[in-house]
């Protein structure tokens, strides 16, 4: 029996969980769900990371320990899954002992190879990516998210990164590693330009796993995080159970990430892999981001969109098929609750839904629900061969591009068997042929009748990993029993068998209306009330509930009680002068996919800015538009130009930044405070 491992990244607890995590999620559990089909020894292992400095300081913000904080997301994440339903076969917290101790039996073990070393590290570090920027200086921005970078200078264990440079050239010239192929050449060509030694230890905070033997340091998250696909299995355990699963499932057959985090996983994770002298993991396949359109009813909030009103409206099965057949994987796609209604309308409600309906209703009504079959040649037409065609032409070509990771195209090819099956069903008249007594049109209503159930019975089957709770209920619906037992290898044209028996008939999707829209969006926008937390990491609390040192704040100036750690007075606070600002001028700076060079007039004066959400945001769209800028930041350069003052945006985790704004009008150049 063949083994296959696959994983999601672990979700950085430093943000409830959202339809980008569902994303990931979703593919995973599809590609897991179909090896299961296939017959494959199947483990897929997803879970939280939860180490870190943003989260130390994200737990403090919150009023509450790293562990509580990370304990209340983690919970948040397991309970989403188990309510879709996601077929993950363990959950992993890098706070668990199983975890802890693992990775320090990595770190020993690297160290013992001769690849990690101490020294002194300065230099500048991106808290929120919880990256090392090389090269940069104080004050420079993250190259990754725009944020600024802090200065850190420790003694730290090193990683000798630099020994690995060849050895991982060499692994990317295989092209099913990294996929897809801009994934790959974005990793070349940073490993061309020379990989410098990697601090993989902390000293300034506390939250993270012990460096063994010398407990002042705390592991550098990444390298405990990238860890939990080994010892979630069973690495570095004296048991001889986890031994043997460890043996049994590594290496992974596909690490599933998204783009943002291409460089840990196919450069510093194969690097440190390497140092332990363990096998690598088979491909590492990263997908695209999900951009969300601005509902009509929250133009000026935040668009990140829950999993759980879609699933308490339409249900998960909608939310996995739009995904997969909607967006091209590998690249950024485009989210809205219209196009996600529309498209469950027109495929699973219109298309699956009414053939299983149909099909199965008339069985009911002229075979008195058992599976009729055709009785003689005669009854037999090119079109009815045509079905079976096209029927076998999809098995194949859905398993190769399935297994190709092209989801959507995959559907495609699945449900252009539902349309044929339509076609057929129209141009064949069956309805017709039921008035009719004589034995001819009895015959050839049964030929129709299988041709239509059959080919249901495939694309069932086929689609059974994407929408599994749906396809699940058809399969009982037409009295094949579970559809788990299914060995998809041998689906072929002709297995359904003369005299099965239907089981009830159902819609399995009802058609959703245009209130199913505004519900939604009703929903999302109750959620998005003054406490919604995912902008946590980009404005400070100022809920004095969450945050009870800052109920007074005028009264603690100075304190250094413990309570007090980490956070400001209202002095260091009046040192930001935030100010609303209006866009005049917005362009994209030349040769960056990142930066907008604006014009922000401040009232006083006009402001050349530059703000890392080109991504999210057009230029075009912005002129006019009113904007936070922190107006008495030092200037920067950035790609050679001056950036006078930052532009405010929330941070959201995996997705793009969200500018700050106003639902009243404001007035250029007033204060923040
Ligand atoms: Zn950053």
């Amino acid at each position: 029996m063949s083994k296959f491992y696959i994983t999601t990244p672990i979700y950085y607890v430093n943000a409830r969980p959202h339809i980008g995590h569902a994303y990931t999620t979703i593919a995973c559990d599809t590609v897991a769900r179909r090896q299961r089909l296939l017959g494959a020894d199947t483990f897929f292992l997803t879970g939280t990371d939860e180490h870190g400095q943003k989260i130390e300081r994200a737990a403090q913000a919150a009023g509450k320990t790293p562990q509580q904080y990370a304990d209340e997301i983690s919970a948040q994440f397991r309970a989403l899954w188990q309510r879709m339903g996601i077929s993950n076969d363990d959950y992993i917290r890098t706070t668990e002992e199983r975890h802890t101790k693992r990775v320090q039996e990595l770190f020993r073990r690297i160290r013992d190879n001769g690849y990690i070393y101490k020294g002194t590290y300065t230099g500048q570090y991106c808290v929120s990516d919880e990256l090392y920027v090389d090269g940069a200086q104080p004050g420079d921005p993250c190259p990754t998210c725009g944020r600024i970078t802090e200065t850190v200078h420790e003694e730290n264990y090193f990683f000798r990164f630099s020994a690995f440079q060849d050895k991982l050239l060499e692994l990317y010239a295989n092209p099913d590693f990294v996929r897809p192929e801009t994934r790959r050449n974005e990793v070349i060509a940073f490993v061309r330009s020379g990989l410098r030694d990697l601090s993989i230890s902390r000293s300034t905070f506390s939250w993270g796993i012990p460096v063994p033997d010398d407990p002042k340091h705390v592991i550098y998250v990444w390298f405990d995080a990238l860890a939990n696909y080994i010892t979630a299995i069973g690495y570095g355990s004296s048991h001889p159970g986890a031994q043997e699963a460890f043996k049994k499932y590594w290496p992974a057959d596909v690490h599933m990430i998204g783009k943002e985090i291409v460089r840990f996983h196919c450069v510093y994770w194969p690097a440190f892999l390497l140092a332990a002298g363990l096998e690598l993991p088979k491909a590492i396949v990263a997908h695209g981001w999900l951009l969300f359109e601005e509902s009509k009813m929250s133009k000026s909030r935040g668009n990140v969109v829950r999993t759980e009103t879609i699933l308490d409206v339409l249900g998960a099965d909608a939310l996995r098929y739009f995904l997969l057949r909607e967006v091209v994987f590998g690249q950024d796609g485009s989210f809205s609750f219209d196009a996600l209604v529309q498209r469950y309308n027109s495929d699973l409600a219109n298309g699956l839904g009414n053939l299983a309906s149909r099909t199965l209703t008339m069985i009911n009504r002229y075979f008195k629900g058992e599976v009729p079959y055709p009785s003689h040649a005669a009854s037999k037409t090119a079109a009815d061969d045509a079905v079976a065609e096209t029927a076998r032409k999809t098995i194949r070509e859905f398993g190769t591009l399935f297994d190709q990771f092209q989801f959507s195209r995959a559907l495609e090819t699945a449900w252009g068997l539902v349309a044929a099956v339509d076609k057929y069903i129209v141009e064949n008249e069956p309805w017709a042929l039921g008035e009719r007594q004589d034995e001819d049109s009895r015959s050839r209503l049964a030929t129709v009748l299988y041709t239509a159930a059959e080919a249901l019975r495939i694309v069932t089957a086929l689609a059974h990993p994407v929408i599994p709770d749906a396809t699940a209920r058809i399969w009982t619906q037409m009295g094949l029993g579970d559809i788990k037992k299914l060995a998809i290898k041998e689906l072929s044209w002709g297995q359904l068998q003369l005299g099965t028996k239907l089981g009830e008939v159902q819609p399995v999707f009802p058609r959703a209306d245009k209130s199913a829209i505004e519900r939604m969006q009703q929903m999302e926008d109750q959620q998005r009330g003054p406490a919604a937390d995912e902008v946590k990491d980009a404005v400070p609390p100022t809920s004095p509930a969450t945050s009870p040192a800052k109920a007074q704040p005028g009264t603690n100036a100075g304190a250094a009680s413990p309570a007090n750690e980490g956070k400001i007075t209202i002095e260091d606070f009046a040192k930001v002068d935030l100010r609303v600002g209006r866009v005049k001028v917005a362009e994209r700076v030349p040769k960056s996919d990142k930066l907008l060079r604006l014009e922000i007039d401040i009232g006083t004066e006009v402001r050349q800015v530059l703000a890392g959400i080109a991504e999210a945001y057009a230029p075009e769209t912005l002129v006019g538009r009113k904007v936070v800028i922190v107006a008495n930041l030092a200037p920067r350069k950035m790609r050679g130009l001056e950036s006078n003052g930052m532009i405010v945006a929330a941070s959201l985790e995996g997705g793009q930044p969200v500018l700050a704004s106003f639902l009243e009008d404001v007035p250029v150049g007033a204060r923040l405070k």
